[in-house]
């Protein structure tokens, strides 16, 4: 049988970078998924745009844009390959991309420019890929013989090394599975609990009922959670929706966001809303309602004032009282979500094997021989292309450990 110097789990961003670098360096690999298409993740990416990176990713200080029981660990590989090492690979390939919003580098035309990129690479490495192929069963090492054996649907396979890159959990439906955690305990490493991250908000339906006319309402706000040094603040847009608030900072507070404790929304963060109510008092005439369209989107300020009959007369006749009231409510709403819309639409799953048992210079697991990259480790970025920076990092110290160890 032939022995593999390498066999990688999941053809994902991880797998398929680590297998390009590694088969690159002269090692032998196997990649395998047991999805039929490889990649998918990343063709959903970014709105199929694939934001592949983010400039602004600060490898020395990783805890401000990375959620991990050990943030620090993810500084040796984000360092080791940065993303300047990525965008250089991007235009060695021809791959046109522009930078959207606070760092985020997206291809100008498809996220399948990414994955050709990495299949070529992979190609130039000598590395075979199986798809459609799931695998059964996983075998140690043992004083008999030196090897990892893999049952798998295509037969059996056996390796040197062995490296788990089967992601996380969210969106099952295109391959999402456990199995990287369940071979991370069949092995005794620890894991971090798991819960789904960059996920849209839910709320109760009858407490919601008010807001649900305002679905598809999208609009830049202040939004925190969270307490004192655990306060976590994020300025984006915000997004309505029949069963709650998704858009870029919900998604961001989500994965800072526990169960049972509220958010903080300011709706109008580039107003100063106090003053322009009374000063709307003092001169206007007009209902407070239009007043306060041309403050916030009008479908807001209708939504608001509908809810307090106090609201409902020209803004002169409105007393001060109500109108601090709905200055406070708006700037500071504070709300406890009911959950979340889990894994079926969360962007990444936070928590997955415990850093204490992987080597943050390898990728090594404390079990000799086996190696996790990518998201399946409890490492997690922001939104905005931190994620995909974490899988080429981290799949890149992975490969050259394996080239080193490999040619020692
Ligand atoms: C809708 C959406 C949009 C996103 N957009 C972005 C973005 O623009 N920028 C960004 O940085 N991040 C984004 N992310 C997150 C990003 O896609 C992931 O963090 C990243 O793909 C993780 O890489 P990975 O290689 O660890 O896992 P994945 O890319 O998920 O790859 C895992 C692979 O393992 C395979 N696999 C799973 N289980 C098994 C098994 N039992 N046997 C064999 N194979 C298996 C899967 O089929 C898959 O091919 C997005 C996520 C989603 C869901």
């Amino acid at each position: 049988m032939k022995t593999w110097d390498v066999v990688i789990v999941g053809a994902g961003a991880a797998g398929l970078f680590c297998a390009g670098v590694a088969g690159q360096r002269g090692l032998k690999v196997l990649v395998i998924d047991h999805s039929d298409k490889v990649a998918e993740k990343i063709r959903i990416s970014g709105g199929g745009r694939c934001n592949f990176t983010n400039r602004l990713l600060d490898a020395s200080a990783p805890q401000k844009h990375f959620i991990s029981q050990n943030p620090h660990f993810c500084r040796s590989a984000l360092s080791r390959y940065t993303t300047q090492d990525f965008i250089d690979l991007v235009q060695k390939h021809g791959i046109a991309f522009h930078e959207k919003h606070k760092g985020q580098l997206f291809c100008d035309h498809s996220a399948e420019d990414i994955i050709r990129m990495l299949l070529a690479e992979c190609a130039a490495g000598g590395v075979e890929i199986r798809s459609g192929c799931a695998v059964q069963s996983v075998q140690a090492p043992s004083d008999n013989q030196p090897f990892y054996i893999l049952e798998t649907q295509q037969g059996v396979v056996q390796t040197t090394a062995l490296v788990v890159a089967t992601g996380g959990l969210s969106i099952p439906k295109i391959g999402a599975s456990d199995w990287g955690y369940r071979i991370a305990s069949q092995f005794g490493l620890r894991l971090v609990e798991r819960r789904p991250g960059l996920v849209p908000l839910t709320f109760d339906g009858e407490a919601w009922a008010p807001y649900a006319q305002l679905a598809g309402l999208a609009l830049p706000v202040g939004i925190e959670t969270g307490e004192k040094k655990n306060r976590m603040h994020f300025d984006e847009d915000l997004l309505f929706t029949h069963r709650g608030l998704s858009g870029p900072g919900v998604l961001q507070i989500s994965s800072y966001w526990h169960e049972s404790t509220p958010i903080r929304l300011n709706l109008a963060p580039e107003v100063n809303l106090p003053e322009r109510l009374q000063e709307a008092k003092l001169r206007s005439k007009k209902l407070l309602g239009n007043e306060l369209a041309s403050l916030v989107p009008s479908r807001l300020a209708e939504a608001w004032v509908s809810q307090d009959p106090a609201l409902q007369r020209t803004a002169a006749d409105v007393p001060d009282k109500a109108l601090n009231k709905l200055a406070e409510a708006l700037s500071s709403w504070q709300l406890t979500p009911t959950g979340s819309e889990g894994y079926k639409k969360a962007e990444v799953t936070l928590g997955g094997v415990d850093t204490r048992d992987v080597s943050s210079q390898t990728m090594e697991s404390k079990q000799p021989g086996l190696y996790f990259i990518g998201e399946v480790i409890d490492v997690t970025g922001w939104l905005g292309g931190y994620n995909f920076q974490w899988a080429w990092a981290s799949a890149h110290a992975c490969a050259l450990a394996l080239a080193q160890k490999h040619a020692a």
